[in-house]
């Protein structure tokens, strides 16, 4: 579902990935861990173009990029459609209500047809949790019942890969849980993903395999037990000491 090959990313002089190859098949979870500026949001980033990478080629849904080459705005479009991006500040418009936040993308940027649309909205809200909520504005909405609408929000983009930035990271700890749990309904699912997460929790019991970032590579990569339990390399152990 997702092959990536030598993916480079450089801000000016600062090189921030430097090499990145991964391939993820339909369904599976892959957790990205890592110390802060490892890279790990630069790479989901790249991942929907909203960082053009700077070099290397990646494959989503069986549509290419190959950034060694320009790539038109309507390439890149086509692109992002592939997959659908959570965030860590949930990024909803706060004049509009969970359901109008939901039916943007589908409606205002895809053109289908509203009525389908907001059938599908509900469902979804449904889904997350919060068919109570449609018509809220997320002012009135807890951090975690926000999040749960950003997700809801991705998936009504009907992407093939779903990409989660620190998603319970800006939240109270209480409110973890209930984002969390949307997000291993989706891996059971068979939704694919990528997510950087500081939950190792979540890592450990939703991860079909553990990625290990720092300083721009992939250090090293494995399931969720070789990973936690049995590190070989040594950058490795010393950040899951710092965290567990
Ligand atoms: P954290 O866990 O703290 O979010 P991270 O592993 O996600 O960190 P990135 O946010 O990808 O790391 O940042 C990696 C490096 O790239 C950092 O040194 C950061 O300062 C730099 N960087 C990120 N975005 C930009 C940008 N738009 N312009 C310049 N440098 C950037």
């Amino acid at each position: 579902m997702i092959s990536i090959k030598n993916l480079h990313k450089s801000f000016g002089e600062l090189e921030v990935l430097k090499g990145i190859d991964l391939d993820v098949e339909k369904g599976q979870t892959i957790v990205v861990i890592g110390p802060s500026g490892s890279g790990k949001t630069t790479f989901l980033r790249c991942l929907n173009i909203l960082e053009k990478p700077s070099d290397g080629t990646v494959e989503i849904g069986g549509l290419v990029a190959d950034f060694s080459k320009p790539m038109s705005k309507k390439q890149i479009m086509a692109f992002r459609k592939q997959s659908a991006m959570v965030f860590q500040h949930y990024n909803l418009f706060p004049h509009m209500t969970a359901l109008d936040n939901i039916l943007e993308g589908p409606v205002t940027v895809q053109k289908k047809d509203k009525a389908q649309a907001k059938e599908k909205a509900l469902a979804l809200l449904d889904k997350v949790g919060l068919s109570d909520k449609a018509d809220s504005y997320p002012h009135q909405l807890s951090g975690g019942q926000q999040q749960r609408v950003g997700i809801a929000r991705a998936l009504a983009l009907e992407p093939k890969v779903m990409l989660f930035d620190e998603p319970t990271s800006a939240l109270d700890p209480e409110l973890v849980g209930e984002v969390l749990q949307v997000m291993k309904d989706l891996t059971q699912e068979g939704m694919t993903m990528v997510v950087v997460t500081h939950e190792m929790r979540f890592a450990k019991g939703a991860a079909d395999e553990v990625l290990f970032m720092d300083s721009g590579r992939i250090v090293e990569r494995g399931t969720p037990d070789e990973v936690f339990n049995r590190p070989q390399e040594e950058r490795t152990k010393r950040f899951l000491n710092l965290i567990q």
